[in-house]
């Protein structure tokens, strides 16, 4: 990375410089490759949307489902959104992607109460640029309506960095959003800058437990110190705890024991197609394998 490519330059002189020189133009023009092919991919319908089950610790009912945007290239492997969301964010795609992932979980949330599935939640991921947008939470609630849906069969992920940025008037937007039902999650909870008493006056329901917590509760005192204030702050607040990146058996036994609500993970599930998803919400309760 572009670190490391920076330290050499350093310590080789002219002909670390010069790597790193070419190393910052591949990846230059490997970006400007993916953009390139992000702008097309709507069209060419190379994005879909995955599932990924979040599970009662009380009943192992899947009780919600987030939405997680997929790009295959057709002429290429996939690429992580851990990379084209940022992309995406850069170049002002975002707020076309977001459009769709929008669209397209609407219209499978209604496909699926069409179904008699009628109990399920399906939560977006919406960037900083989607909220703050004049219009982007006004587009959210009528792709809603639009697809006949309930307020709460379609809730919003966002970061605490956004809620920080944002203004009266967009707070306002999330406040009525908040007072109509729907469900409104801080993702990846204890990463951001902020002080907590954001929690006052910002409507939430939930917090996402950020899965660097998760992960290392088991051996990390530290970590685990935080994970169960996170769970205990949001429980004193009335908010529902949902912890992410669940993955052992151990980790699952901690979070039961601190009375985490839901979890979500690859000990229970990894994200899933829809066809995927629908069977094991038809079935009368989910178990943990
Ligand atoms: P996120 O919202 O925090 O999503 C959770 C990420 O953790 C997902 O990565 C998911 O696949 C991954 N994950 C789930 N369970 C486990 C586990 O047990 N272990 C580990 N190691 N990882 C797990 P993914 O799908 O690659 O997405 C990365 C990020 O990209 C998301 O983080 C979110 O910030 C963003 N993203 C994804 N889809 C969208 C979207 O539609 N809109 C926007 N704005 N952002 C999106
Ligand atoms: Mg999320
Ligand atoms: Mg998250
Ligand atoms: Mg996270």
């Amino acid at each position: 990375n572009a670190d490391v490519a920076k330290n050499r330059a350093k310590l080789d002189g002219r002909g670390g410089l010069q790597y790193f020189k070419q190393h910052f133009h591949d990846e230059l023009v490997r970006q400007h490759r993916l953009a390139e092919g992000l702008e097309r991919a709507i069209a060419n319908r190379e994005l879909s949307l995955h599932y990924q089950p979040q599970v009662s610790t009380v009943n192992g009912r899947i009780e919600n489902l987030e939405a997680l945007l997929r790009w295959y290239p057709a002429d290429g492997e996939s690429v992580s959104p851990a990379e084209f969301i940022p992309l995406a964010e850069r170049t002002g795609l975002i707020e076309r992607l977001g459009e769709w992932a929008m669209e397209e979980a609407c219209r499978q949330q209604a496909a699926w109460r069409a179904a008699g599935i009628v109990d399920l939640r399906i939560d977006l991921n919406l960037s900083g640029r989607q909220v703050l947008a004049a219009d982007g939470l006004e587009r959210f609630e009528a792709c809603v309506m639009r697809h006949g849906l309930r307020p709460q069969d379609v809730g919003i992920e966002l970061t605490e960095n956004v809620l920080i940025e944002a203004d009266d008037r967009i707070l306002a937007k999330l406040r009525r959003l908040y007072h109509r039902g729907v469900r409104i999650a801080i993702d990846d909870f204890g990463t951001g800058y902020s002080s907590l008493s954001y929690l006052k006056h910002f409507p939430v329901t939930a917090l996402k437990v950020d899965r660097t917590f998760v992960r290392d509760a088991p051996q990390q005192p530290e970590d685990r110190a935080i994970m169960e204030a996170a769970i205990f702050i949001g429980h004193r607040l009335g908010l529902e705890v949902v912890a992410e990146g669940v993955e052992t058996g151990e980790q699952l036994a901690l979070l039961r024991e601190m009375r985490c609500d839901l979890v979500q993970g690859f000990y229970f599930y990894p994200p899933l197609p829809a066809a995927e998803v629908f069977p094991l919400l038809v079935a009368p309760s989910a178990t943990p394998h």
